[in-house]
């Protein structure tokens, strides 16, 4: 199992890390390390031929699930479709989802759940442009 280490840790930000993706196994919530207030983020992982053992819905939560590397399936309630690299999968409330890894090299994930409904403004209507000496 991989585990989320802090590495910076500033007054308005938090840089976590759960390591090399290659190497990846299992599932880690980084929420309670980053401070998230918005979303919560988990990194998984699944070897080839297996799935998350059980469906599951969410009440308040919408999931976006972003996919890192591997392919396979994807299940909402009774649709089925092929996943892969690049894809990002968007599964409303109140519906039960699964993913299996079909390849095989393991499927590594990224899921962002937020509560439905809950984007305002965003991009250029939220973010503006300000000034600052550049350290980079
Ligand atoms: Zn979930």
């Amino acid at each position: 199992m991989s585990e989320v280490k802090i590495l910076n840790l500033g007054e308005k930000f938090a840089h976590v890390s759960v390591g090399n993706l290659k190497g990846f196994e299992g599932k880690q919530f980084v929420k309670d390390a980053a401070g998230e207030t918005s979303c919560e983020i988990s990194f998984g992982s699944l070897p080839s031929g297996a799935a998350v053992p059980f469906f599951h819905s969410h009440k308040e939560n919408e999931e976006n699930y972003i996919i890192l590397s591997g392919a396979g399936k994807f299940q909402v309630n009774g649709d089925v479709f092929d996943v892969a690299e690049g894809s990002v999968i968007r599964v409303a409330t109140n519906c039960d989802r699964n993913l299996k890894c079909t390849s095989d090299e393991p499927m590594v994930y990224i899921c962002i759940q937020a509560k439905e409904g809950s984007l305002g403004g965003y991009t250029m209507t939220d973010a503006e442009i300000t000034e600052r000496e550049n350290l980079l």
